[in-house]
């Protein structure tokens, strides 16, 4: 049966080019009844941290990308790589190459004086071991074909084809014993189990390197999927300012997961013109075949419209706890108490039909809440000033009472009220709602006043009115 893996390497977050080769990876398997592992490439001591590999399981955890069986660690694997290398030695796959660094050096610079690639000469290959120089510790190489053709049948990339002349006999162990990442890579999915692998194509040459080591060890090869990268909307490889953050700072921006796993699977693949995919369209959907061999380009006004939409579809508690689990990035600049207290959830869930409509993301959801979440005295906004001139504040003063005497607080009582109040003044109703609003929110725009009043009760209401009273 089907089995997938993600396989990053943890020296940073888990950006977006890796969310979306997860996302392949899983839908994948769930789409063929397999299984998606998850083998974190930690052999670069020095660059692989725990934070980057705590920021990876986070971000596949939120993403909603679960995996099958226990986090793999590729360096706890180092002793079952080495027998590998030995493996190949003992076959006559592999040697050791007793190469000085001076050597090497030599090599490297006439390469660049020819202006080709390096390429190691093979001057080990057949050589006698025992004309080894005293103090050279060895690497071991594979001793790969020097004639004939290496091919990747690639369900993205189609016949990938390489001359074997152009490939040099890579080294499988350095001379500190360590398995280099080729290796590494080769024994885990053969170990694994793994049966596709879907990566991005800057790996595309590494495959090749990976197929003449799965050659050498008479193991079968998993079938290969190499995606284009991902670029800009500008044409230009992914940078910061292109969108290529963490997936932690897509949270942290207000993006619902499932939203950003729908712009991710249309990051390179496509089914017909469909946009919008639940997560059960997308399984059955999800092959190879549809995925194309240029590169997606992010486009982060589609992510927000794509956002939006999910945003109003989705069920008010859901929304309300997505922005609590948003808020300890989001609330302290705000002066938002974290975690949110119960009366604010309470009130947010009150007003969120009307909020989420006109919301893009979580974040403009919080700051269109603001007069929900703000603590009195309210910081007006400019717009809101303005209409709180010393007429619009005198109207709110003789209005007071009137509110003040309503038996209820609800929406229909406190319209009567205002109306009766605006006939009784000669005023259009404008006049009166709109420095209310001004007050009860400090903005000129919200959802409607009467709901505002609902949600925030007749203490609040009265409070913040009085505080905008001369
Ligand atoms: N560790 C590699 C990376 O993060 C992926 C290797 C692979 O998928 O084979 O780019």
């Amino acid at each position: 049966s089907v089995v997938t893996r993600f396989a990053p390497s943890p020296t940073g977050y888990l950006h977006i080019g890796g969310a979306r080769t997860a996302l392949f990876n899983w839908l994948y398997a769930r789409r063929f009844g397999g299984r998606m592992l998850l083998r974190i490439e930690d052999t670069d001591r020095e660059r692989s941290t725990q934070g980057a590999i705590d920021a990876i399981l986070d971000g596949m955890r939120w993403l909603g990308l679960d995996w099958d069986g226990d986090v793999i660690y590729q360096y706890a694997r180092a002793e079952r790589h080495r027998e590998a290398a030995m493996s190949l030695l003992d076959s006559g796959n592999a040697y050791r190459c007793y190469a000085t660094p001076e050597e090497l050096t030599a090599m490297r610079e006439a390469a660049r004086a020819e202006g080709r690639p390096l390429r190691y000469d093979g001057r080990w290959r057949d050589r006698d071991p025992s004309d080894a120089p005293a103090g050279v510790k060895p690497v071991i190489r594979l001793r790969a074909p020097t004639e004939g053709e290496t091919v990747v049948e690639d369900a993205v990339q189609g016949r990938v084809v390489w001359q074997n002349k152009d490939l040099d006999d890579l080294v499988l162990l350095r001379s500190d014993g360590n398995p280099t990442y080729m290796l590494a890579v080769v024994v885990d999915d053969h170990d694994m189990g793994v049966t596709q692998v879907i990566r991005g194509d800057d790996h595309l040459t590494n495959a090749a390197r990976q197929r003449q080591i799965f050659d050498a060890l008479g193991w079968e090869a998993p079938a290969m999927a190499h995606i284009p990268l991902i670029h800009g909307a500008d044409g230009a490889k992914l940078s910061k300012r292109h969108g290529a953050l963490g997936v932690d700072a897509y949270r942290d921006l207000g993006y619902l997961p499932a939203a950003l796993r729908n712009y991710l699977v249309r990051l390179g693949w496509s089914h017909g013109d469909q946009e919008v995919f639940s997560t059960e369209e997308m399984v059955a959907a999800f092959d190879l075949k549809a995925i194309g061999r240029s590169p997606a380009r992010f486009d982060f006004a589609k992510l927000e419209n794509l956002n939006g939409l999910y945003i109003r579809g989705a069920a008010d508690a859901d929304l309300v706890q997505a922005i609590a689990d948003v808020l300890p990035a989001l609330g302290p600049s705000r002066g938002i108490p974290v975690p949110m207290a119960p009366d604010l959830r309470d009130r947010l869930n009150a007003a969120m039909p009307g909020l989420k409509e006109r919301a893009k993301t979580l974040v403009e959801l919080l700051d269109s809440a603001y007069y929900l979440t703000a603590m009195r005295p309210l910081v007006l906004d400019e717009k809101a000033k303005g209409l709180l001139g010393d007429e619009a504040r005198a109207r709110l003063a003789a209005l007071l009472p009137a509110l003040e005497a309503l038996p209820d607080w609800d929406a229909a009582a406190t319209e009567g009220a205002v109306r009766h109040f605006a006939e009784a003044n000669g005023l259009k109703l404008g006049q009166i709602a709109q420095p209310l609003r001004a007050a009860l929110t400090g903005r000129a725009t919200s959802p409607p006043v009467f709901d505002v009043m609902a949600v925030l009760g007749r203490a609040e209401c009265l409070g913040r009115l009085h505080d905008q009273i001369p």
